[in-house]
């Protein structure tokens, strides 16, 4: 018997899903970039969507069936590139937006790849290994002739990590006949990943942020910082705020969340993690919740869990001064009017946690050249490019007098666009 899955995310409101956000920051850009509604309409559109029907034999022998999905929404710039999205919520809308959003994040790091997203819907923390490789393999052997290393390069992303890359990677290279690394990023090093790309994301964001204070003067390590989300990206970038002297003083996961004004013992609270899975219950904080979270007396708010969070609802209650998005389209456009009225600086996405996507580029590119660099290369080749890439977003918002979200969208849609006049349209 086939069981379909249904969602279990409440639906946002229609005009604040991730595709109607990402469409109206898409609109902003190109108003300001004076292009005409031809182009506007093909920067809106996504090149190529594809649904596939993911089939699963249980380990009890019953099947279910998700829906899975590829978009590349652009590859005027390169192959196709983003993550690989498991999470029940997952549905064509949400794909869209966020293989929208590579595109502009590849462009404004100035990589040479468009962007895409995969997902399926299906909710990992449901199924065994065996059962996540299984839906894995067949989704892969499913897009087989739309993905590769020149034409779309999947990550890990929400729900995903190194395993399932290697999955994907072992998938696609048993079906070409020999091994292709670099048809996927975020693999584990065993078979070709990079060092320092576990830990990418959260690095780039604490280099962001450390760029957006200095231009206030303020040092990392005279800052408070909330972070949402205890994951792969929230976690480590806890951990690396830390080292550099910020004081992490409270995070949280779906579960719930934890403070201590005087700065977490992330050490105790990432073994208690591992003991329990969450971050509640432990006993060296106390309980916060995930809205009172956002809204705490702390000088750097960052994101790091899911979309759609900071709305006309929470955005009000926001006393952080700067917000540095961790997770792709935490802002609803309702939410991003509210923080920018009162005088709340927002690292947008696009840019703050582009750090993955860079060492992704260098993943590829070391497998591309079976020559792989040193940890410290890699951290050097970030950390310049996440600075480089601030100073140009920064700049034209000081010269255009916008803010650095409609800075950064202007610089990623202007860089896709460039390179679709340059090569012309066809025929
Ligand atoms: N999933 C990550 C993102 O949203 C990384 C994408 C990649 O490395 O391709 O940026």
């Amino acid at each position: 018997m086939l069981v379909t899955t249904t969602s279990t995310r409440t639906a946002p409101a229609a005009d604040a899903t991730p595709l109607a956000t990402a469409r109206t920051q898409l609109a902003t850009a190109v108003e300001h970039l004076g292009y005409d509604d031809g182009l506007h309409q093909m920067l809106a559109t996504p090149r190529r969507e594809i649904h596939v029907a993911v089939p699963l034999r249980r380990d009890d022998g019953t099947t279910v069936l998700f829906h899975g999905f590829r978009v590349q929404h652009n590859v005027s710039r390169g192959p196709g590139k983003g993550g690989l999205r498991y999470h029940p919520s997952v549905d064509i809308s949400e794909v869209r937006a966020l293989a929208m959003w590579m595109t502009w994040k590849c462009g404004i790091v100035d990589l040479p790849f468009g962007g895409a997203k995969g997902g399926i819907d299906i909710d990992p923390r449901s199924f065994s290994a065996d059962e996540l490789e299984r839906v894995t393999r067949r989704y892969t052997s499913e897009l087989m002739s739309n993905i590769g290393p020149d034409t779309d390069i999947m990550a890990p992303d929400m729900g995903t990590d190194d395993r399932t890359m290697a999955w994907v990677m072992d998938t696609y290279s048993v079906n070409r006949g020999y091994t292709i690394p670099a048809v996927v990023t975020g693999k584990p090093l065993a078979v070709g990943g990079s060092l320092g790309r576990g830990t990418a994301t959260s690095a780039g964001i604490v280099h962001v942020t450390a760029a957006a204070l200095k231009e206030a003067e303020i040092p990392l390590n005279a800052v408070s910082v909330a972070i949402q989300g205890f994951g792969k990206v929230g976690g480590h970038a806890a951990r690396i705020f830390a080292e550099r002297g910020a004081r992490v003083v409270a995070v949280s996961d779906q579960y719930g969340g934890v403070r201590d004004d005087a700065g977490l013992d992330l050490e105790r609270l990432t073994a208690h993690v591992e003991a329990t899975g969450s971050v509640v219950g432990f006993d060296g904080a106390d309980p916060v919740g995930n809205e009172e979270l956002l809204a705490l007396d702390v000088d750097v708010l960052v994101p790091a869990a899911v979309e759609g969070v900071l709305t006309e609802v929470t955005a009000p209650t926001v006393r952080a001064r700067w917000v540095v998005e961790g997770a792709n389209g935490p802002t609803t456009t309702a939410g991003d009017r509210i923080l920018a009225a009162n005088g709340v600086t927002v690292v947008p996405d696009v840019l703050a946690n582009a750090g993955g996507v860079v060492v992704s580029y260098f993943e590829w590119v070391q497998a591309n050249q079976t020559y792989w660099w040193s940890e410290q290369e890699i951290a050097e080749k970030l950390a310049r490019r996440m600075a480089s890439a601030y100073a140009d977003v920064s700049a034209l918002a000081r010269r255009d007098g916008i803010s650095l979200r409609d800075a950064a969208l202007v610089i990623g849609v202007r860089r896709t666009a460039e390179a679709h006049e340059i090569r012309g349209l066809y025929p």
